[in-house]
C-alpha cells in the first residue's frame, strides 16, 4: 500500500494530532527515536521500529543497552488483540554455580564482581529482536540495522547524559583498554558536544546484517565473546573468570511469554511476569493501595499529600519485603504468583498499613496458602542499583504497540568490550543472590540463587494499561529496583490523579525499594510539577520515615527513572507519546 509520511519531530511537546496518525516513537535519545521513525515512515510496523531503535541505542546509549545484554519486549498485536512478551533475559552459563559469587562463603564486593567476566550472562538482545522480527515484524533484520550502522560509522554528537556517564563511571570505562579507547581516547573522557565514531561496532552490525544472528551466537564473534569474559579483575584471581562457553552462546534461546494481568480501579494492566519481579511487585503494591482514595483531595489525599505519600511508602515496603523473598526465575524455581496477588492475601497485608505512623520493618508475608503447593520462604540480600538501562515505546499506524525495557545491567555493564567488535558485555548475573540461600531442610528453594541456564531476577516492568480490552497507555522505565516504583508512580498519576501522559512522567517520583528502606524522592528540576511540598515532607518525618534529611529542609532532590510512553485513544484512533526530560527523551510523531 502506498504510504506517504512526513515527520513531525516534536521534542517533548504533547500537541493534539490530526485524525490520521502514522505512528509514534518515544525514546530516550533523539537519534534512536529517528531510527524508529524511519522504519515507520518506510511502511514498517511497531516491531520493525522497535528493532531499529534498539540497535541505534546500542550506538548512542552504549552504556545502557545493546547486543551484549538482554531485555523484555512487550508487543500488543492489533489484529488479534493478543499481548506477547519476548523475554531475551541473559542466562547463566552451564558452568555457573550457586556459590560462584561467594567462593569462600563471603560474598565478593559488588564493584569487583560486576566488573569481572564472572558477571557476564549469555546475551539475549540480538536473538530477542530477531525472533520478534521473524514472528511479528515485516522488515528483514538488515533493514532494521541500517540506521545503527550509519550512526556507528559516521558518528554522532555526544550528549550531556553520555558525557556525564563517562565522567561518573566509577572507573568502569577505564578498566579495559578497548573500552577506554572508545570512551576515553588518549586518556581523555569524551565530553558533551564531542563526536563519537565506533568503527568496530559498525563492522559488527554490518556482519550481523549480512549473516544474521548466528554470526553472533556462533563462530569467530562467539569465540571473541567467550575470550573477553574470561577476564577477571586481578583482585578476584581465578574465581572472577567468566564461565560462558561457545556452547552456551550456541544454545541461547529466548522465551515467549504471556503478560501478567492485573486490575486497578477499573483499568486492566498487562505487565512483566517472572523472571522479572517488576510486574508482580507493582501489581501487589497497587492492590495494597486500592482501599485508599489516593485521588481525593477532599479526604486529605491527592497528589503529593502526606497521606498519599505515606500510603505509597508503606505499600512499597510491604511489597518489596515479599519481592525479596519470593521472586526469581520461575522456570527454575516456582514463584507464588497467585498467592501474592490474591485479594485475601493483599487485603491482610494492606491492613498492616496504619495512618498514624510508619510500621516496624515488615517481614515477607506467606502467600503459599493460595498456591497449589506450599513453599516456605528463602532469605535474600540487598544490593547496589544503577540508574541505567533504557525504556522506549512505539505505536504504529495499525495500532500495534511495543513497550520495551532493555539493559546491560549496571551503567557500562561489566565494562568489558569485546575486542575488535566494539560492544559492551553485561554484568546481569550480579542480579542473582551473591550467597546461596537454598536450604532443603528449611524448605528454602533459593528462588534467585545462581544455577546453570537460569535467568537472574529482574525489576524491569514494561507495562500497558487497557480500557475495555484496548491498550491506552504503554510505558516503562530503567532504574534497577526503582523501575517498579517509577512505573507505579506513573500509573497512579494517570489513574488516580488524572494527569496527562506528559504530566504523569514529569511529576516527581517517590521510591522505597526495601522493607527497612529509606525514602527517595524527586525534586529540584523545574519541570517536576507539582513538587513534593515541605509541609508534606515534614509530616512524613513525623510519621517516622527516614531519608528526607533534616527537619525544615527539602529532602526531595533525587532523580529516579526515565519513562518513555505512547498512548492511544480508542474512541478517536488518536495516537500520542511522551518522553522523559530526566534524559534526552524524544517523541517523534508521524502522520499519514
Ligand atoms: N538489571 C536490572 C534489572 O533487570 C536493570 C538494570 C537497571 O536498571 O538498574 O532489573
Amino acid at each position: 500500500m502506498f504510504f506517504r509520511a512526513f515527520l513531525a519531530l516534536c521534542l517533548l511537546s504533547s500537541s493534539v494530532l490530526a485524525a490520521a496518525p502514522g505512528g509514534v516513537v518515544a525514546v530516550s535519545h533523539p537519534a534512536a527515536a529517528a531510527a524508529g521513525a524511519r522504519m515507520l515512515a518506510a511502511g514498517g510496523n511497531a516491531v520493525d521500529a522497535a528493532a531499529a531503535v534498539q540497535f541505534a541505542l546500542n550506538v548512542v546509549e552504549p552504556q545502557s543497552s545493546g547486543i551484549g545484554g538482554g531485555g523484555f519486549m512487550m508487543i500488543y498485536l492489533a489484529k488479534t488483540g493478543e499481548t506477547v512478551i519476548v523475554d531475551s533475559r541473559e542466562r547463566a552459563p552451564a558452568a555457573a554455580r550457586a556459590d560462584q559469587f561467594a567462593p569462600d562463603g563471603l560474598p565478593m564486593p559488588f564493584a569487583l564482581a560486576s566488573t569481572s567476566g564472572l558477571a557476564v550472562g549469555v546475551p539475549g538482545t540480538l536473538r530477542g529482536v530477531d525472533t520478534a522480527l521473524k514472528r511479528w515484524g515485516t522488515q528483514p533484520l538488515a533493514a532494521t540495522l541500517a540506521p545503527a550502522i550509519e550512526l556507528a560509522g559516521r558518528g554522532f554528537r555526544v550528549n550531556r547524559f553520555l558525557a556525564e556517564d563517562i565522567a561518573n563511571d566509577d572507573g568502569r570505562t577505564a578498566l579495559q583498554p578497548e573500552t577506554a579507547a572508545v570512551f576515553r581516547p588518549g586518556g581523555v573522557p569524551l565530553a558533551e558536544g564531542g563526536w563519537l565514531v565506533q568503527p568496530d561496532l559498525a563492522k559488527t552490525l554490518k556482519l550481523i546484517a549480512a549473516k544474521g544472528p548466528n554470526a553472533f551466537y556462533r563462530g569467530p564473534l562467539a569465540r571473541a565473546i567467550v575470550k573477553a569474559q574470561q577476564r577477571a579483575r586481578s583482585e578476584l584471581g581465578e574465581a572472577g573468570r567468566g564461565r560462558m562457553t561457545t556452547a552456551d552462546l550456541a544454545r541461547y534461546e529466548v522465551a515467549i511469554r504471556t503478560p501478567l494481568m492485573g486490575r486497578y480501579r477499573g483499568w486492566t494492566l498487562a505487565t512483566m511476569p517472572p523472571p522479572s519481579s517488576g510486574g508482580l511487585t507493582m501489581l501487589e503494591t497497587l492492590g495494597l493501595l486500592e482501599r485508599f482514595p489516593l485521588g481525593d483531595a477532599a479526604q486529605g489525599y491527592g497528589f503529593g499529600s502526606a497521606k498519599t505519600l505515606h500510603a505509597m511508602i508503606e505499600a512499597m515496603r510491604l511489597a518489596f519485603a515479599d519481592r525479596a523473598v519470593w521472586i526469581g526465575d520461575d522456570d527454575a524455581a516456582p514463584v507464588p504468583r497467585t498467592g501474592l496477588l490474591h485479594p485475601d492475601y493483599v487485603a491482610a497485608r494492606s491492613a498492616l498499613i496504619q495512618s498514624d505512623g510508619r510500621m516496624d520493618t515488615p517481614q515477607a508475608g506467606d502467600p503459599t496458602p493460595w498456591e497449589p503447593a506450599a513453599r516456605p520462604a528463602p532469605a535474600t540480600r540487598a544490593r547496589a542499583e544503577s540508574p541505567h538501562t533504557t525504556h522506549f515505546a512505539v505505536v504504529d499506524r495499525w495500532g500495534n504497540v511495543v513497550t520495551y525495557t532493555s539493559t546491560i545491567e549496571y551503567t557500562w555493564g561489566s565494562g568489558i568490550m569485546v575486542p575488535g567488535y566494539g560492544f559492551l558485555l553485561n554484568n546481569e548475573l550480579t542480579d542473582f543472590n551473591f550467597a546461596p540461600t537454598a536450604d532443603a531442610a528449611a524448605g528454602n528453594p533459593g528462588a534467585n540463587d545462581v544455577a546453570p541456564g537460569k535467568r537472574p531476577r529482574s525489576s524491569m516492568a514494561p507495562t500497558m494499561l487497557f480500557r475495555d480490552g484496548k491498550p491506552v497507555y504503554a510505558y516503562g522505565s530503567p532504574g534497577g529496583a526503582t523501575i517498579i516504583n517509577s512505573v507505579l508512580n506513573v500509573t497512579l498519576n494517570l489513574v488516580d490523579h488524572g494527569m496527562t501522559l506528559q504530566q504523569a512522567i514529569d511529576a516527581p517520583r517517590l521510591s522505597v525499594t526495601h522493607a527497612a528502606g529509606r525514602v527517595s524522592c524527586e525534586g529540584g528540576q523545574a519541570f517536576m510539577q507539582p513538587g513534593f511540598g515541605l509541609a508534606a515532607q515534614e509530616a512524613l518525618r513525623r510519621l517516622g520515615h527516614a531519608g528526607l534529611g533534616e527537619a525544615g529542609t527539602d529532602g526531595c532532590g533525587q532523580t529516579i527513572g526515565s519513562v518513555q510512553a505512547v498512548s492511544l485513544d480508542p474512541a478517536t484512533g488518536g495516537q500520542d507519546g511522551a518522553a522523559d526530560r530526566r534524559r534526552e527523551g524524544t517523541v517523534v510523531r508521524l502522520r499519514r
